[in-house]
């Protein structure tokens, strides 16, 4: 039986510290603002963004949110972004994703200022990932570090395997792991013998968004699973990647959905807004 790891549990604890810390910075005369960018009516969208608000009214933190509608046009949403990105009371900026269609998301995450980017989707925070030398982590990613860490789970040499190769899961994903000295295997929906591979894992990440996509054959035995996915099954209730009935026995560890990375994502956005406040005057 695989010992569940609780990101409500976990992401309480960093909460929990943030609020110190943001109660530190109050004392100094310095609110945290995040500003959270919102354009259409993507119900998924709106749950999200809430949650976000929630999470900054928890910790401290200012929350402005900018609800634009769905027929906003690029020039306005990058009006907007620049005015935010020379505010001196949002020290945070993200922009819900996805954007209809007619918006160029490229566009809008580059005019970000990196400093601001608290999703670390900006290319120069992506690429001081890649070296190892960043202010911000990607937020999914770095909630399961989190969860690995919050259980002392050494991945030094081990065989890490990170099915899905998103920007914004799988492949800083794979670096975080890097960065921790495993050996990170990427797979994909290319990915030739998917489950030789997976079933060879000490550490199994699973970012593919497929309801009950990784099966108990898939798993080797003892090993930690951790599942990304956020889904609806056959009855619309939430599920992960994983199927977690079939995977727990087999597993070390396991986290479950909901209640497993989904509120770690958003403690590390906090966690972000906080260390951007902090940079933002000077800090350290
Ligand atoms: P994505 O669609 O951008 O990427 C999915 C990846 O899965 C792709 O790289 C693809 O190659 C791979 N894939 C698809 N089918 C496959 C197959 N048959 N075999 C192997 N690989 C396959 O999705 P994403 O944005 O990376 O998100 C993945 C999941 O994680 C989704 O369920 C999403 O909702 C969830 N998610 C959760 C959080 C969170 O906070 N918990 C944050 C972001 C995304």
């Amino acid at each position: 039986m695989a010992k569940i790891i609780s990101g409500k549990e976990v992401s309480a604890a960093v909460r929990e510290q943030i609020r110190k810390e943001c109660d530190e910075l109050k004392a100094k005369g310095i609110a945290p603002g995040l500003a959270v960018i919102i354009v259409g009516d993507d119900p998924a969208s709106r749950v999200y963004v809430n949650n976000k608000k929630k999470a900054c009214a928890d910790v401290g933190f200012v929350s402005e949110e900018y609800a634009l509608g769905a027929d906003t046009t690029q020039e306005e949403l990058l009006g907007l972004i620049r005015e935010l990105n020379n505010k001196k009371e949002i020290n945070g900026i993200l922009c819900q994703l996805p954007l209809p269609a007619h918006l160029d998301e490229k566009a809008v995450i580059n005019a970000i200022s990196p400093l601001k980017d608290v999703d670390a989707f900006h290319p120069s925070n992506v690429g001081g990932i890649m070296i190892g030398d960043y202010n911000f982590l990607p937020c999914t990613p770095a909630g399961v570090m989190e969860m690995l860490h919050s259980e002392n789970i050494d991945i030094t040499g081990k065989n890490c395997v990170v099915i899905g190769r998103s920007n914004i899961v799988g492949k800083p994903m794979a670096m975080l792991m890097l960065h921790e000295n495993a050996t990170v295997t990427i797979c994909h929906s290319r990915t030739q013998d998917l489950k030789g591979i997976c079933s060879k894992a000490d550490v199994l990440v699973a970012a593919v968004g497929r309801p009950k996509f990784v099966t108990a054959d898939m798993v080797k035995e003892g090993a930690v699973v951790l599942d990304v996915g956020i889904n609806r099954d056959e009855n619309g209730k939430l599920c992960g990647d994983v199927d977690f009935e079939s995977v727990e026995p087999k597993a070390s560890y396991i986290t479950p959905v909901p209640g497993g990375v989904g509120p770690m994502t958003i403690a590390m956005l906090m966690k972000n807004t906080l260390k951007a406040a902090k940079i933002q005057n000077d800090i350290r």
